[in-house]
């Protein structure tokens, strides 16, 4: 299926829609052309279950030189990055933890440097401990550390009181990945009554809520929540992907809201753009009739 997918050119050029290049050169052309527009970036270099260190080792070595870029073009005050822990070792046969630690540590000190954050993305349920572990241990010398929980899985009403503590990034997110019943809501307006329940928890505290959502219901819900606290427009951020409702995320920083773009970028895009295919099913039908049509 991968083989297939990446070399249909019709897809590559559906993927285009979502993933901003495959060099560090298109991100930060994309990236300019977001911050222009006034809208925030958060830069994922694509990649995800690395088995290799060499692997790991590579994805940290490619933030450091995208850090390094922003820092060269002023970026860095309009711009973080976000990284998955199993891009960076987390499933490596040995010192899986160690390995990730470290190699997230590096990303985290080049990014102090360039005065910027560093959000961990969430993977599926199985991570879940490990990712919060690794955050809390990165939050020891690097309180920004953003972390992202999945209002689809039960136990994260529970995370998310725990992480609602005074300047705690935490990213509010549905959930992308397919999980068992036993561990996640299987009904979709489950998944938005406790997205509802995690906003409000998080907006009530003195955390910093990044609201990552395409459901403009939820928009209108987290701009009431933030009226009906009191809390100013920035003190917490809205974020949507790239390719993804480009004009809401235009009206919500027109009506002085700090909008992030979440931009991938890399050779490595097939997980990503299975993912934002599945989410949607007039996705899943473009991308059918183009694998079959080639
Ligand atoms: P939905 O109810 O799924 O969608 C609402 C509406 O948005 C849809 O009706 C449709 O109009 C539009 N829409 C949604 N998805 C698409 C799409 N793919 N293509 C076109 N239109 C679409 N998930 C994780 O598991 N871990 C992460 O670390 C993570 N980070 C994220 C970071 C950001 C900035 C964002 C915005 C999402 C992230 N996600 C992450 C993905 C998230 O979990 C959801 O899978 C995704 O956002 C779709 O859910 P939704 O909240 O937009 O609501």
């Amino acid at each position: 299926m991968r083989r297939a997918v990446t070399g249909t050119p019709a897809l590559r050029r559906l993927a285009d829609r979502f993933v901003a290049g495959e060099t560090l050169d298109q991100a930060v052309a994309s990236t300019t052309g977001l911050v222009d527009r006034g809208l925030h970036v958060t830069i994922d270099h694509l990649g995800e279950d690395t088995l290799d260190a060499a692997d790991a080792a590579a994805t940290r070595d490619a933030y450091l030189a995208l850090l390094g870029q922003l820092t060269d073009l002023g970026l860095s005050g309009q711009v973080e990055v976000s990284v998955k822990l199993s891009a960076l070792g987390q499933k490596l046969a040995t010192d899986a933890e160690q390995v990730t630690l470290a190699n997230a540590v590096a990303i985290c000190e080049a990014a102090r440097v360039a005065g910027t954050t560093v959000t961990v993305d969430m993977e599926d349920h199985t991570t879940v401990d490990a990712t919060l572990g690794t955050v809390r241990d990165l939050r020891g010398e690097y309180p920004w550390v953003g972390a992202v929980l999945q209002s689809c899985l039960r136990r994260t009403e529970a995370d998310c009181a725990d992480l609602s503590t005074a300047g705690s990034r935490v990213r509010l997110v549905k959930g992308a990945y397919a999980e068992p019943a036993s561990v996640a809501h299987p009904a979709k307006r489950d998944v938005d009554l406790a997205y509802v329940r995690c906003m409000r928890t998080l907006m009530a505290s003195k955390a910093y809520p990044m609201i990552a959502t395409h459901d403009l219901r939820m928009v209108e819900i987290a701009e009431s929540l933030g009226t009906e606290l009191g809390r100013e427009p920035g003190s917490y951020e809205f974020q949507m992907l790239y390719g993804i409702r480009a004009a809401e995320q235009r009206d919500l920083a027109a009506r002085d809201h700090l909008v992030r773009v979440y931009l991938p970028y890399g050779e490595d895009w097939y997980g990503y753009f299975m993912r934002r295919l599945a989410e949607r099913p007039a996705n899943l039908a473009f991308f059918a009739r183009s694998l079959f049509s080639r």
